[in-house]
């Protein structure tokens, strides 16, 4: 009987989330209602933000950002190739064109050194991934764009309850320290609404253009119509969306906040303890926590040799009940980017590295520690496996 699989993630969800879920359908008001609202204050509460605003996904929240702060048909956008699609993908939806840069070799994020010379007369803003939850040298990127005016959007899709140093100071990321910041509550992500999305902000302004956007631009809010004792009819001003959030996600969104602390005070002890553990394992690079932060490692990804073949590695680790995942992928290679959609603004040679030379090992609330010897161990022996003469591996 081989042993049972040990996932990538699993979502933390139990019979809390499933009451909240119910109390909401129960409610007779189940979307854009009292559960988003709430959800939104209390995640304001949590980052420190002034506003923050549901939505239906990362994705739908990047558009918005990016439609706020003006993106427009022509503009450039520069950001890396080593992300999730999405995030390259939010820029053509408004038209533009990302402009990638390399990523740094130690902490997988955008390499602030190379951003002065990706910036054109056309770049509208600058969107910047806090990777896999590592919070990127935000310090850094602010410095070169406020010398150029040109706004900040936060990509932190995988870093809810990440910290960095700030002045000091430990400080949540979507405070925000750009213009806006952009959540994700994918089942990927630390904590899930299914499906869901978070924009934070200190601007009045744009939080009032997200509001209205993701909601069709219309007008007239269905709550207040609802309370209305007069007659009102509703108006459109300009093109809108569907990017509304429902009450059942929010309502599971708010218990899954709750929890956080908890889940990111776990996640961080079992990434201490794969460091420790693969300080032992010839040839692996354990990931980097610079001292301005502290990521709530939502992936955890390691550096093999060179000289190993990631899919042999992966799949030796499958074959022992063990799922991983290479490295995250470049947009700039996928076939969506293969007739000009974008613009290399330097070498991309480290964000390709990362993601034919890294994997992403398990990582959960629930997982044991035994659970975590077994992937430890099984790596070790894949890469021992790996390293023999060819003629051996036969
Ligand atoms: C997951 C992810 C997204 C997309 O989030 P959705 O909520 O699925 O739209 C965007 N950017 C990054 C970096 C991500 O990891």
């Amino acid at each position: 009987m081989p042993d049972e699989l040990i996932p990538i993630t699993k979502p933390f969800m139990d019979e809390r989330d499933a009451d909240a879920a119910r109390r909401a359908i129960l409610s007779g008001w189940v979307t854009q209602g009292p559960e988003v609202a709430a959800f939104e204050r209390e995640f304001a509460a949590f980052t420190g933000a002034t506003h923050a605003c549901a939505v239906s996904s990362c994705t739908t929240a990047l558009h918005l950002a990016l439609l706020a702060v003006g993106v427009k048909p022509g503009d450039e956008v520069v950001t890396v190739s080593h992300s999730y699609i999405a995030t390259a993908n939010s820029i053509r939806y408004c038209g533009a064109t990302p402009v990638f840069i390399d990523i740094e070799r130690s902490t997988f994020n955008m390499n602030p050194d190379l951003l002065d010379r990706a910036i054109s007369g056309r770049t509208r803003a600058i969107l910047c991934v806090h990777q896999v939850g590592m919070p990127l040298n935000i310090e850094a990127v602010l410095r070169v764009s406020q010398e150029h005016s040109i706004p900040v959007i936060e990509d932190a899709a995988c870093a809810i309850g990440s910290e960095i140093l700030w002045k000091g100071q430990w400080q949540k990321i979507g405070k925000p320290h750009g213009e806006i910041a952009c959540f994700s509550f994918h089942p990927r992500k630390v904590i899930t609404t299914g499906d869901g999305g978070m924009l934070t902000t200190s601007s009045g302004e744009f939080d009032r253009k997200f509001r209205l956007r993701r909601q069709h631009s219309m007008s007239l809010s269905d709550t207040v119509r609802h309370s209305a004792s007069q007659v009102k009819f509703d108006e459109y001003p300009e093109l809108g969306y569907n990017y509304r959030m429902t009450d059942i996600q929010a309502a599971v969104g708010r218990e899954q906040l709750k929890r956080l602390p908890e889940i990111i005070s776990r996640r961080r002890e079992l990434a201490a303890r794969y460091g420790t553990l693969l300080s032992n394992v010839p040839g692996v690079t354990a990931p980097d926590e610079p001292s301005f932060a502290r990521s709530n490692w939502q992936s955890y990804s390691v550096r093999l040799p060179d000289a190993c073949d990631q899919i042999q590695i992966m799949q030796f680790m499958l074959v022992r009940g063990i799922a991983t995942r290479r490295g995250i992928m470049c947009s700039h290679r996928e076939p969506a980017y293969s007739n000009g959609e974008y613009r290399a603004a330097s070498h991309l040679t480290e964000s390709e590295a990362a993601q034919d030379h890294c994997i992403i090992l398990p990582l959960f609330h629930q997982m044991t520690v035994e659970e975590q010897d077994r992937v430890v161990s099984a790596l070790r022996a894949a890469v021992a496996f790996a390293a023999q003469p060819a003629s051996a591996n036969r």
